[in-house]
This record gives C-alpha cells, structure tokens and sequence, in this order.
C-alpha cells in the first residue's frame, strides 16, 4: 500500500478483526467537514472537533461488537432564544456486528445497534452516525440559561424603573 492509499484509507478498518483482537483505534474528527452533519451546524463553523474512539470486544453474550466513545462538543443554535451554544458530546454506545445481511436483520430486532460489517468500516462513518442519532431535535439551553431577548427600544424603558428605585433609596436613606 503506497502512501497516499494510505493516507486515503485512514479512517477505514476490519471491524471483525478488530474486534476478535481487542485492540482500540482512535483519532480526532472535524464534525463541521462531515457532510450529512454540515446542515445540522450553524454555517460558519469551522472547527468542532470530536475525539472517537473504537474497542473492539464482545458484547455480553460473547457476540462481535464495538464500544464507540465520543468525546467533545457540537456548536448549535438554541430553538428558543437563537444564539449558539455548545452541546456536549459525551457519548459510549455498543455497536453489534453483522457479517451479511442476514445477520443484519436478525440482530436488528433487538435493543441494540448494529452495523453491516461485511467491508472494511469507515470510523468518520460511524462517529457521523452516532452524532445524527444523539443531537437534541431541537437543541436548546437549559431552562433558565437562555439569553435574553433585549430589543433596542425596551432597553431604555428598562432603565427608568430601576433609575427610579435607586432615586428612592437614596431618598430613604437620606431620611
Ligand atoms: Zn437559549
């Protein structure tokens, strides 16, 4: 495999081998570059790095499987005051591997996730799937954190009230 195979091939691996060997790979991936994601990210974004990583292991019935972990953080929009804000990524989900499609099927009517591992994986693949999967529908600040809406006009009247109270105190201290 000459290098630029290589370089092109990174983020792909036999799932199964990994998988029967226990070994874990890892990197770091741009969620902005990930293309089904890129109308899920406030334009603009340039850098909003995920760190993945993969275990390859068994499930608990001793089936082929993979422990994805993510670790980082998406830039979003609020749905209910419209600035951005960060969603965390803290993420681990098994995922069961199939050798066909068969297979695929069968073990799909279970609780569980499962990939069609039958050609070598893409890890950037997979992170992007689990990211559409764990993103909010309508990804919001917690109650209570939004900012603010403060349009031009009221804030003048917003200072009146609060001038006039500490124009009252003062009165009433002065006393
Ligand atoms: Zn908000």
């Amino acid at each position: 495999m000459n290098q630029s195979i290589g370089q092109h091939l990174r983020s792909r691996f036999d799932a199964f081998k990994l998988s029967a060997s226990n070994h874990s790979i890892a990197g770091e991936v741009d969620a902005a570059r990930l293309s089904r994601l890129a109308d899920r990210i406030p334009e603009g974004t340039s850098n909003a790095m995920i760190a993945w990583q993969l275990d390859g292991g068994c499930d608990a019935q001793g089936r082929p499987a993979l422990t994805l972990t993510l670790e980082g953080a998406l830039p979003q929009i609020c749905q209910r005051c419209l600035r951005p804000f960060a969603v965390e990524v803290s993420h681990r989900t098994e995922l069961l591997l199939a050798r066909n499609e068969a297979e695929l099927a069968r073990l799909d009517i279970e609780d569980t996730e499962v990939v069609l591992a039958d050609v070598p994986l893409d890890a950037h693949a997979l992170v992007e799937d689990e990211l559409l999967l764990s993103l909010p529908f309508a990804p919001r600040h917690e109650d209570g954190t939004c900012v603010p809406a403060v349009p031009a006009a009221e804030k003048r009247d917003a200072v009146s009230p609060l001038a006039g109270l500490a124009a009252a105190l003062r009165k009433k201290a002065g006393e």
